[in-house]
Formats: structure tokens, sequence, C-alpha cells
């Protein structure tokens, strides 16, 4: 990774952007396609999209969402304690004793959620789960009024951003999902539009996946690509109490997976296959028998039916504080990606 790259990816990871709330990630973006697409476009929906070589007759999309999951505050209380919903699908327990930042000015208003401590729950609370109605922001205030001159009902919340190195080349924190697939799309159309490509090549840094595909539906409309390939994270299965024998043995570290299934064209699959062949990078085989839940979904469905392929990393803990994916395959993904774009041509087939 070279410091272009590693400094995209401190700026993904330290860059707030729950769904709807995008703006400032999508700066990052911007300003990192700039130098090197041909165009670059932001739809009134919020989807950044970036072109090289717009006038070819095939056009490929990659898609890559850049939303977070993340809160948002629905109520101030007379104590000037912040209660929130949900922007996106959270686990509850997730979030108790957890550091956020509400972004309702440029540096982030601090606060932490927390409950009752163990010693004050009688009998019956103690065995009962923590719900996300019942958990509350502390930002210090002392007052409805004070904390109304911090934050308003609407601001959005995310958990303390940023990431921590693990062992073996490995990361962890909140937003794994899915800035490390967007930093793979980013990074792979960064390497193809080196060369001269011999079809058009769209990036979309799309919005507000974690809340019903939204972003990717508008921007495969508008595009109307021949191709489209969704960049995501899936469950990594090597971790204590999961089943393989539904999602495959999937391990973090030992490459990106791509899929196969009804969601996906064969002969995108075997295209995206002979990539990583052809750069000697790692990769697994995963089955997704149903429309997948994320934007290669929406993507395949769009006008009248695109070629859908899916990469994604491994990634552990999905929707928590400390999402884990590896460095290692978010390099491979990016380079037989690359090779892919830099070498597919308009003849190459799509039709199953
Ligand atoms: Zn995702």
């Amino acid at each position: 990774m070279d410091d272009l790259s590693k400094k995209l990816l401190d700026q993904l990871l330290q860059t707030p952007g729950t769904s709807g709330y995008e703006q400032r990630v999508q700066q990052v973006v911007r300003d990192f396609l700039t130098p090197i697409a041909d165009e670059i476009t932001t739809d009134s929906h919020g989807n950044v999209i970036a072109c090289k070589n717009p006038d070819k007759e095939r056009r490929i999309l990659v898609d890559a969402h850049c939303d977070q999951i993340g809160l948002i505050i629905s109520h101030i209380d007379d104590q000037g304690f912040l209660y929130v919903q949900p922007i996106g699908g959270w686990d509850p327990q997730q979030l108790v004793g957890q550091r956020v930042t509400i972004w309702a000015s440029e540096t982030g208003v601090p606060g932490v959620i927390s409950r009752k401590p163990i010693h004050l729950q009688d009998e019956s609370e103690r065995g009962q789960v923590a719900k996300l109605k019942e958990l509350w922001i502390d930002i210090g205030a002392s007052s409805a009024d004070e904390a109304s001159e911090m934050v308003r009902v609407g601001d959005s919340a995310t958990l303390v951003l940023g990431y921590q190195e693990l062992a073996n080349r490995r990361i962890s924190g909140p937003a794994m999902d899915d800035r490390t697939g967007l930093w793979v799309g980013l990074e792979a159309f960064r390497q193809a539009a080196k060369k001269q490509t011999e079809c058009s090549l769209f990036m979309v840094s799309a919005v507000q996946e974690e809340v019903g595909l939204r972003g990717a539906t508008t921007a495969a409309y508008g595009i109307d690509p021949h191709i489209g390939i969704a960049l995501e994270v899936t469950h990594a299965t090597d971790c204590p109490g999961l089943d393989s024998r539904q999602q495959g043995h999937l391990k973090v570290g030992q490459g990106p997976v791509i899929f196969r299934g009804p969601n996906m064209n064969p002969h995108v699959f075997e295209a995206l296959e002979s990539s990583a062949k052809a750069t000697e990078s790692d990769y697994q085989i995963a089955a997704c028998g149903r429309g997948a839940s994320n934007d290669a979904n929406t993507i395949q469905t769009t006008r009248a039916g695109v070629a859908t392929g899916l990469i994604s990393l491994p990634n552990r803990y999905m929707h928590s504080g400390v999402e884990v994916v590896s460095l290692d395959d978010m390099e491979g993904a990016a380079r037989f990606l690359g090779h892919y774009l830099a070498n597919s041509l308009p003849s190459d087939p799509i039709i199953p």
C-alpha cells in the first residue's frame, strides 16, 4: 500500500457518513478521484460518480457504498439526555458502553451511551437484553436547554471513528462496512485508469445502502451499465459460534470472496476469477442462493437487467464497533479488480 492509498484508507475510516449524511465522506472520495477521472458528478441523491473513457460502447459500473450504520437523535429530555433511532441494523448490545460522536458541528459533539449499572439492576433486569429505546446518550449537558444548544433533533451520530491495527495485517473499527470495499473500488479504479481501457469505467460511491440499497438503485438507473460489480464485506465464518455449513468457511486473510448464485452473472464470475488467477491473488468462492442483501441485488434488476458480479471482503463482527478485515484481502481485491477493469473488452460475453 503506497502513501496515497494509506492516506485514503485513514481518511475513509475517520470521516463520518451515516446513511443520508454522507456529505463529508463523499468529499474525501471526490478529492481522491479528481486527478484520476475524466468526469466526476454528484447526483441529487448524493451518489458520487466518476468516469474514465465515457464514450466507449460498453459501460462497466463499480459500486461500493459509502454510508455506514449510525444513530439519529430523536428526542432531548428535560435533563439533557439524548434518545435515538437507529440508522441501519444495530444489535443494541453492541451500543452499551460505547463512546459516540454527534455530528452537529464540524468537530462533532462527544457523548457516551450507557445504562443502569449492574449493582442497581434488580434480578429481572439482569436477565434482560438492552433495548435501543431504553438507551440514552449523555453529552455532559445538565438541562434540555444546554443540550439543545449543542445538538438538534435529526443530527446523526456514529461510534467514535478510527481503527486499530491487529496482528497479521488486520484492522478493526466501526466503519469497515463498507469503507474497506469503497477503498478497493477507488484503488482498482486508480490502477485501471492508468491504462488505455476499452470500456467506459464508472466508479460509484453509493449512498444509503444500509437503509435499503437506495443509492445504488438511482445510480445504476442513471448510468445504465452493461456490467455492474458490487464491492462489499461479508460474514467471515472463522470465529467462534458460526456454522460454515450454510455460509461456507470464509476466513479473514485468505482472500476476497467472489460470489456465485442467481444474483451473479456466470461470465462475470469467470472473468473475475480469471483476473484473480492472472494476478496471482488469493480468493475464496461463496454461494448466495437468492438476491444478495447488498447493492448487487438492485444493480442486477436495473432497467432491462445488468450482468452483475459481487466481490466481498471477509469481515468479523459485522455491524459492531470492532469489525475486523484484512489489509491483504483489500489489496488483493483491488489488484484483481483493477486487472479486470483494465482488460475488459466490449466483446466479452454477458448473456448467460
Ligand atoms: Zn455494506
